[in-house]
């Protein structure tokens, strides 16, 4: 690791670094960076700005757009007369390819990833250990060795439906509207795994965040979603709806709370995981979300471990009496604070409008149906997300110079072995 921390610090070339940064920068007013903007941006001398974009390029960190567009400009010309210069200008139309550029994910990851080893926050990346959603997930190690995990955020990716829905309002940060909202997402995901564990919930310690990338502890389980066999299922059920409840009191409703993101260790402990989602106890849907994770811990239980429950108020089932019954918890009952994690949120810099902004788009609803932007535009985006789809930082890595792959898994591989191990 400490090779490859060292080299990734190097870089294979600062230049490669400072004009990718100049891309990035280009994309927060433009959709597709003019190469000359890039040029200016990151003030390379002898056209070495090109050089590093055309290496970019071959290595996928960013994305050439030759979309062909006419525009006019104005032209100087001059010219010598006997021994006198005549200048004069005209308006020309000229029709060429738009020599832009944009980020890929691939272009992001390495921007973030770059920016966390320098911040000494871990070393090497290891191996991919899931694919959610929205994410991809790596194993990290840091320094001394110690074993992280490293979520990247992939907005748009899968639910791209719907993002479409809200395209009115993509439309006004179309520019980069990808990286805007998975920024934001890993930034919700932080601010709530650091709140969330300093009052005591079973979370991944939140270690560090930049751009669209999380780093957290490394849980030592598995998905409940993978476990056939408990030793005290009823036990754990009430801890998970503990959980919720508890969640509910501090204001907040986790809207994905289901099999896929607990996870559960030898000793049966719970702890849960992925956050960009969740919303506060006075949304509008709240009881509406609060019943659907409800719902769906009860109804795996009951199904996987043939645990009885009350169905919702006179439900007591005599025929399976011999198994304790667990009580659903009603959202109404639930002595609820809203904004009670407020302080803490702010505090990892996330903020009211963030969560507003990023509200509109994950939740998910169809509320917003919207007829006025172009189709154009929209699959001018989902082309961006189906090739960050093929961008994945493992096919990649040797870019980042972490110079010893093989080196670097294998410091990884202690975690997350054989998923049947306690099945
Ligand atoms: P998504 O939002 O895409 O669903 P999650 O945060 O749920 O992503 O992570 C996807 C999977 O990655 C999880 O189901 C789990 O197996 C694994 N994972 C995520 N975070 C951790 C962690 N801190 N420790 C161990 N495994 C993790
Ligand atoms: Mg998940």
């Amino acid at each position: 690791p400490t090779a490859c921390c060292d080299e990734a610090r190097r870089g294979r070339s600062a230049d490669d670094f400072r004009v990718l940064t100049a891309v990035e920068m280009g994309m927060r007013n433009h959709e597709i960076v003019p190469a000359e903007l890039v040029d200016r941006i990151a003030g390379l001398k002898h056209g070495g700005t090109y050089k590093v974009l055309k290496n970019l390029l071959k290595h996928k960190l960013v994305h050439h757009d030759s979309s062909k567009c006419k525009y006019t400009r104005s032209q100087r010309f001059q010219f010598r007369i006997n021994f006198q210069y005549v200048e004069f200008t005209c308006f020309v139309a000229f029709l060429r390819a738009d020599d832009g550029f944009r980020l890929t994910y691939l272009g992001y990851d390495f921007l973030a990833i770059k920016a966390l080893v320098n911040r000494g926050v871990f070393a090497a990346v290891g191996r991919q250990i899931g694919v959610g959603k929205e994410s991809d997930i790596f194993e990290v190690a840091a320094e001394d060795g110690t074993i992280m995990v490293m979520k990247l955020h992939r907005l748009g990716r899968v639910s791209f439906r719907a993002v479409k829905s809200k395209r009115d309002y993509l439309k006004h940060r179309s520019s980069y509207n990808w990286l805007y909202l998975s920024r934001l997402a890993a930034l919700k995901e932080y601010a709530f795994m650091k709140a969330l564990g300093e009052h005591g919930f079973p979370v991944p310690d939140a270690v560090d965040c930049n751009r669209h990338c999380v780093v957290m502890s490394l849980v030592q389980g598995y998905p409940l979603v993978q476990v056939k066999r408990l030793q005290n299922p009823d036990e754990v059920l009430e801890t998970i709806v503990d959980l919720v409840v508890r969640l509910a009191e501090h204001g907040l409703i986790h809207c994905d709370f289901n099999e896929f993101n607990i996870m559960i260790d030898d000793n049966e402990q719970v702890t849960m995981i992925d956050f960009p989602q969740m919303v506060s106890v006075s949304h509008r849907n709240a009881k509406m979300y609060f019943d659907r994770d409800v719902e769906c811990i009860f109804k795996f239980f009951s199904k996987r471990f043939n645990l009885s429950y009350q169905e919702a108020e006179d439900g007591y089932d005599e025929t399976e009496a011999d198994v304790e019954e667990i009580e659903r918890p009603s959202f109404s009952s639930i002595a609820k604070t809203a904004g009670f994690l407020d302080k803490e949120l702010s505090a990892s810099g996330f903020t009211r409008k963030d969560q507003d902004d990023i509200e509109k788009f994950i939740e998910g609803g169809t509320e917003q149906k919207d007829t006025t932007s172009s189709d154009d535009e929209l699959e001018d985006q989902e082309q961006t997300h189906i090739e960050a789809t093929d961008d994945s930082v493992a096919e990649n890595i040797d870019f980042l110079d972490l110079e010893d792959q093989e080196d670097a898994a294998a410091s990884c591989n202690v975690s997350i072995q054989n998923e049947d191990k306690i099945m």
